[in-house]
């Protein structure tokens, strides 16, 4: 068979050829042992942690060694294509930092190695598979559906290996003139891959993260393009990893069953395939059952990014969460390392788990408390403002109003030695503050029972001698002298030792002016809390209060 003969009749059009590609997708030229990262998404409209997780390791792998991270969008199964999908795809990424320096831009692509959507690069593919039909390395395949299902049965049946190879592929070995003939009656064949993989072969490949990878060769004439004329993954992985000068696949591992097809592909084109990195799935611990399992898109909110977004968690939290998830030193390292930048950690691929990792959502909130209380007031009230822009337009135009407010609020008890680490993310921060503001506010606990009768005595006797210029000793000294006068112990511990000898404790009075003035029983120091609303709300709350 004159195989030049027969890749001419199936792609007349295609003129160029793969060296011609190498040419105008040269070699990059980077420092010795740079990265070159890519995430490649399918445009299907879900964004996921378990994306933000691969994408972090593209991410710093490429920025960490001076490489570069691109963007290529995978959007050859139109059937799952989703409208819009991929401006959302870069700014939810964005949101989280992770930047690309080449590929899918929110209005194009950028780079030299373009395009970089899959569905534009149509040409490559097929001057691919020109040149490996060329030299007899795979061939148009006309077989219907029909026979496809046919054959499986078959298999099954029998129990024999499923799919396409040895005798199964009927199209193997088509003569030209039979093809020839096919494509004159207006049939579209796809082009599979002449496997030559004998099964008593491995292979062996050195995945970056589970160390040495022993297969067996691939047997199966897989597809590699369809009759649309666009690639299968298995194909367009291959041509674009290679012409995009990709040195490290990050992918989920579940593309390791398909890792045979994908290195006989790379030797039949002649090329070397590029360090794999094959990271684990996400699990979590099931909350019903108390099982290991997937984090599952049906079960789980917590697993789309949208979900951290609304809930206005601090994207530097969920990165820095995933760093201690991605490496088990990082802990160490910050602990070490207090005040550093995360990315001056030394993130490394060798120290990613090959064993499954966990996500557990509360290590993520005890994460954001330490990330936030390393934050300025003002870096909280701006990421506040934004937030409640994007998605609370009410809680924003109050926020506006008030902004210099948020910041004495932010402030309490921040830096110093032991900074409070009660903000986690932004409606649970909203929450927290939101007694400062007359529209939010109400009574949120119960009086306390000790005070009952005296409630309104208490606060009359407050609000008499309150002043805003008092220092924490000289107003708490008035409180405790009110509580006294009335007849409650100036010491919780001698209301312990003599439960009979009053009507409660200093502890009691307080909270009833506690609750007057947030309308909870607990809050960061009551007297801060109130030079910061000023005298005029403090009074109203007072005032409030007396007249229930
Ligand atoms: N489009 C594939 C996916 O979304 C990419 C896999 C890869 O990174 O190679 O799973």
């Amino acid at each position: 068979m004159d195989y030049r003969k027969l890749a001419e009749l199936v792609f007349p059009e295609i003129d160029k050829t793969p060296d011609d590609y190498e040419l105008i997708y040269p070699e990059r030229s980077l420092p010795e042992g740079a990265k070159v990262t890519r995430l490649a998404p399918s445009p299907t409209g879900f964004i996921h942690l378990g994306n933000l997780f691969g994408a972090l390791v593209d991410e710093r792998a490429a920025h960490q060694s001076g490489g570069v991270c691109v963007l290529r969008i995978e959007d050859t199964d139109v059937k799952r294509e989703v409208e819009g999908a991929i401006p959302v795809l870069i700014n939810t990424l964005d949101y989280f930092g992770i930047r690309f320096d080449e590929g899918a831009m929110p209005d194009g692509w950028k780079g030299e190695y373009g395009p970089y959507w899959q569905s534009e690069r149509g040409y490559i593919y097929k001057a691919c598979c020109k040149k490996l039909i060329s030299e007899g390395k795979a061939y148009p395949c006309f077989m219907s559906e029909e026979e496809i299902q046919q054959i499986r049965a078959e298999q099954e049946k029998n129990k024999i290996n499923p799919g396409i190879y040895g005798e199964y592929a009927r199209h193997r070995d088509l003569s030209y003139e039979e093809v020839e003939r096919r494509l004159a009656e207006g049939q579209k064949p796809v082009i599979r891959l002449r496997s030559w993989g004998d099964p008593s072969r491995y292979f062996k490949v050195n995945d970056a993260i589970r160390g040495e990878i022993s297969m067996p060769e691939n047997i199966q004439d897989v597809v590699i393009l369809k009759t649309i004329g666009l690639p299968t993954y298995h194909f367009a992985h291959v041509v674009d990893d290679h012409f995009m000068r990709i040195s490290h696949v990050v992918r989920g591992e579940e593309w390791m069953p398909s890792l045979p097809i994908h290195v006989q592909l790379f030797e039949a084109m002649g090329w070397e395939h590029p360090v794999y990195c094959h990271n684990t799935v996400l699990m979590k611990v099931d909350e019903q059952t108390g099982q290991k399992r997937k984090l599952s898109k049906r079960k789980d909110p917590e697993l789309s990014l949208e979900f951290y977004m609304k809930l206005g968690y601090f994207p530097e939290a969920v990165r820095e969460y995933l760093l201690t998830i991605l490496n088990s030193d990082f802990e160490e390292w910050r602990m070490a390392h207090p005040n550093a930048d995360m990315d001056e950690f030394e993130f490394g691929l060798s120290k990613m788990s090959s064993s499954g990792t966990f996500f557990d959502i509360s290590k993520l909130n005890d994460v954001s408390k330490d990330v936030l209380a390393r934050k300025s007031a003002e870096e909280i009230r701006d990421f506040m403002l934004g937030w409640a822009e994007q998605h609370h337009p009410d809680i924003h135009e109050l926020f506006e109003r008030e902004k210099d407010k948020l910041v004495k609020i932010f402030d309490i008890d921040r830096g110093g030695e032991k900074p409070r680490k009660d903000l986690i993310y932004a409606e649970q921060i909203f929450d927290f503050i939101k007694y400062f503001f007359d529209e939010y506010f109400e009574y949120e606990s119960e009086w306390p029972a000790e005070c009952e009768a005296d409630r309104k005595e208490i606060l009359r006797r407050y609000l008499e001698g309150y002043d805003i210029s008092d220092d924490n000793d000289v107003w708490f000294g008035k409180v405790r002298a009110i509580a006294e006068e009335l007849g409650y112990a100036a010491k919780p511990k001698d209301y312990k030792k003599n439960p009979d000898a009053y009507k409660g404790h200093v502890g009691h009075v307080s909270s009833v002016i506690r609750i007057a003035v947030t309308g909870r029983s607990s809050s960061p120091d009551l007297c801060t809390i109130q030079k910061i609303m000023g005298i005029e709300q403090v009074t109203r709350r007072i005032e409030r209060a007396m007249d229930i």
